[in-house]
């Protein structure tokens, strides 16, 4: 199934059971515009470079669009579509005042120097300046890219439009970033954690956990859920797993993973097989390195109660529907892993107002947005008695959907649509 055939199915099984009707849903799934542009460059030996951009901007309703930019030699136009769609679902689900947008550009990072990285960034900012901007778009970190590409898109976009830091987030803290933000993906996906443990009576020091990717999120929830007390049994990253049945020593194994590049040959830990991590015996299992890794091919070998989404899109909606018939409760992507968002939109305040907020107060603010989500997501799951997903996207297309017909495409059905709680 293609990434945006995915997200379409969740969009549309929620958009039924809110009887969105045909109009609106066209509306709402396709993009307001899709961009594609030439980044011409002088590589380092002399040769042109040429390479395709793209930036997806899918809805604008609730406020500008907003969504990474990735690089990567394989980056797929309908990904980058699924992607955009499911940003204007993460930031309605969070209640922040954006829309949606993804956006890339068809390059190898690692075959590219740094001055060929800062050329096809700056070649990038170049073609997409008049569509981008702190109340029209703004992109921020995603695969292949970091901190020094958003502080090179500032000074690019400060060049055409005079001093800007909120064009962008994810920025080094030297150029307006928010303290909290590299872990704010992490740190949110266990605030949700805390949370439906909390709803389904576990105990946090007595659940294990299993996690896949050790990168930004998974490295960081991991050791969160390690300084709360819970047990990390088994993690995974692209080279190995390591499994502990007593728990890994995450922060060990963090140091080790600096110093090696992978988690392989810690030895807190015995080597396991990646593929089989999902089918581990453990209480809670965060994906958080790939998209489709849930499929109909693992989903009957789970032992897990639940799933929490750090990843984008890990399950397969095949294995969704199973996981659900079996009790497992799933806690979907666009409410997990939306701590990066959260934090990138207290970026963005921070640089209009001009003011900085200490740590504790982003992380204060975080788990109070998250509560709150999560709060109204039950309370639909309940009323409507549907999955934790369907309940995610029908709070999420509720809102939406009122501020489009707000802003004036008038509908009767977009009116009746009552206001979410
Ligand atoms: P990252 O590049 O920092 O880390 C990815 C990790 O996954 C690495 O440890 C890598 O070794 C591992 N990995 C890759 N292939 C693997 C495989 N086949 N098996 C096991 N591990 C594998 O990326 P990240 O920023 O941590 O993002 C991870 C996921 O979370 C992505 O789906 C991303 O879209 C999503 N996400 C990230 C953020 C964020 O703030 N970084 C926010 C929301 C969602």
């Amino acid at each position: 199934m293609r990434a945006s055939e995915a997200t379409n199915y969740y969009f549309k099984k929620a958009a039924k059971a809110l009887r969105l009707g045909a109009g609106l849903e066209t509306v709402l799934m396709n993009p307001r515009r899709e961009v594609k542009v030439e980044c011409v460059i002088e590589l380092d030996n002399g040769e042109l470079g040429t390479f395709t951009g793209f930036r997806v901007q899918h809805d604008n309703s609730r406020g500008p669009f907003k969504g990474g930019l990735r690089y990567h030699p394989e980056v797929d136009p309908d990904e980058v579509n699924s992607l955009a769609s499911l940003m204007t679902w993460k930031t309605a689900v969070a209640n922040i005042p954006y829309g949606g947008a993804k956006g890339g550009i068809n390059c190898d990072p690692s075959k590219l120097s740094h001055s060929e990285l800062q050329k096809v960034t700056r070649a990038f900012i170049d073609e997409i300046h008049d569509i981008i901007g702190p109340g029209l778009d703004i992109p921020a970190p995603d695969m292949g890219t970091n901190s020094q590409t958003m502080a090179w898109i500032v000074d690019q976009y400060s060049k055409y439009h005079g001093w800007t830091p909120a064009v962008v987030t994810g920025k080094p803290l030297e150029l307006g970033g928010s303290e909290g933000r590299e872990q704010a993906t992490g740190q949110g996906l266990f605030f949700v954690i805390e949370s439906v443990l909390w709803d389904l009576g576990m105990d946090l020091g007595k659940t294990r956990f299993v996690v896949q990717g050790f990168g930004n999120v998974g490295s960081w929830v991991a050791r969160f859920i390690h300084g709360g007390g819970g047990k990390v049994v088994a993690i995974a990253d692209v080279s190995g797993a390591v499994y502990n049945k007593d728990g890994l020593d995450v922060d060990a194994l963090w140091h080790h993973s600096l110093e090696n590049g992978s988690v392989n040959g810690f030895a807190g830990g015995e080597a396991t097989d990646p593929k089989k991590l999902f089918t581990l015996d453990c209480d809670v299992l965060v994906p958080a390195a790939l998209g489709n890794v849930i499929t109909k091919e693992n989903m009957q070998d789970i032992k897990a109660k639940v799933v929490v989404e750090g990843a984008n899109a890990p399950t397969t909606p095949e294995a969704d529907e199973y996981l659900h018939k079996k009790g497992i409760t799933v806690v979907p992507d666009i409410f997990a892993n939306s701590g990066g968002v959260i934090v990138s939109y207290f970026e963005w305040v921070q640089n209009v107002q001009q003011f900085r907020w200490k740590l504790d107060r982003v992380n204060q603010e975080l788990k109070s947005q998250l509560l709150d989500s999560y709060k109204e997501i039950k309370h639909i799951e309940r009323s409507s008695e549907c999955d934790m997903r369907t309940a995610a996207f029908q709070l999420a297309i509720s809102r939406v959907a009122r501020t489009t017909a707000l802003r004036g495409l008038e509908n009767e059905n977009f009116c009746m649509l009552s206001a979410p709680h």
